[in-house]
Order: C-alpha cells, then sequence, then structure tokens
C-alpha cells in the first residue's frame, strides 16, 4: 500500500497530503507553511507524523456512504422485484450485495488517525497494532482542545 499522511495545515486548516516518496517537505498551497512530517515507529508504536504525538487508533480506509449507498440501491431493486414477483432476483439481489459489502469491508486495509489533530497515516505496518476508536480517549482530547483554544 503506498505510503502517505492526509493532514490539516495547522495554520490555516487547509487540506493537506504528503508521501515521503516524493518530498521531504510539504509547503502549504494557502498559506505557505512548510511542514517536515516524519514517519516515526518507535518502541514498536507509532507516532503522528505531524504533531508528533503517539496516540492513534486505526479504522478501516472504508467510506461508510458507499456501503450505505450499494445497501441502499439494493434494497430498492429488491422492493422492485418482489413487487413483479421475481422472488429468487429480489434474494440475489440483496443477498449479493451484502456480500459486495463484506468483501470490500475485508479487503480495505486500515487507516491510523492521531487522536490529537485528525491526522491519517496510511501505508505503515504498525497501523495494524493500533487499538480501535476509543471514545474516552477521543473525549479527553476534545476537552484538551477546548482548554487550548479558550486559554490562547
Ligand atoms: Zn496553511
Ligand atoms: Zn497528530
Amino acid at each position: 500500500m503506498d505510503l502517505n499522511i492526509r493532514f490539516l495545515c495547522p495554520i490555516c486548516g487547509c487540506p493537506g497530503r504528503w508521501r515521503p516518496q516524493r518530498s521531504s517537505q510539504w509547503s502549504c498551497p494557502a498559506c505557505d507553511h512548510i511542514l517536515a512530517p516524519e514517519v516515526k515507529e518507535q518502541d514498536g508504536s507509532l507516532h503522528c507524523a505531524i504533531c508528533e504525538h503517539q496516540e492513534l487508533y486505526k479504522k478501516k480506509d472504508f467510506p461508510h456512504w458507499l456501503g450505505l449507498t450499494v445497501l441502499a440501491s439494493a434494497f430498492a431493486v429488491f422492493l422492485l422485484a418482489e413487487a413483479y414477483y421475481w422472488n429468487s432476483l429480489a434474494w440475489a439481489v440483496l443477498i449479493g450485495s451484502a456480500v459486495i459489502d463484506g468483501t470490500m469491508y475485508l479487503t480495505v486495509g486500515d487507516v491510523g488517525v492521531c487522536y490529537r489533530c485528525g491526522t491519517q497515516h496510511r501505508g505503515m505496518s504498525e497501523i495494524a497494532k493500533l487499538s480501535p476508536f476509543d471514545l474516552a480517549t477521543a473525549e479527553r482530547y476534545r476537552q484538551e482542545r477546548i482548554r487550548r483554544h479558550a486559554g490562547q
């Protein structure tokens, strides 16, 4: 899998994408801020390439809306086929779409997301070792962000 990092510019919030194979630095197209992201896998754990924080979670690299679209359109066809008494077709469509959905889910890779700044890491072997999203941890970082903004 292609190693790449997606993040928001810490200065202006402009979305950015960085590939270590292409260049060692990233400059923001909107505000010219220069970043030098670093892929660090220290003590067997992955560090955020942007803020160097080491609490990341993994999630499936799968857009939720895509799965829902597949299921919703299959269900529409199911109802239509049912209305015309094409029962076997109706069930084939419904089961087929569930299979497609499941396969897509299983074959996509994981993304490592930084709790602190939301940076997405792709293509690193350490991502598989991360824990899934934890609401309590995320809440802790949300509170921390609010405090940081209030203090400014
Ligand atoms: Zn910027
Ligand atoms: Zn981060």
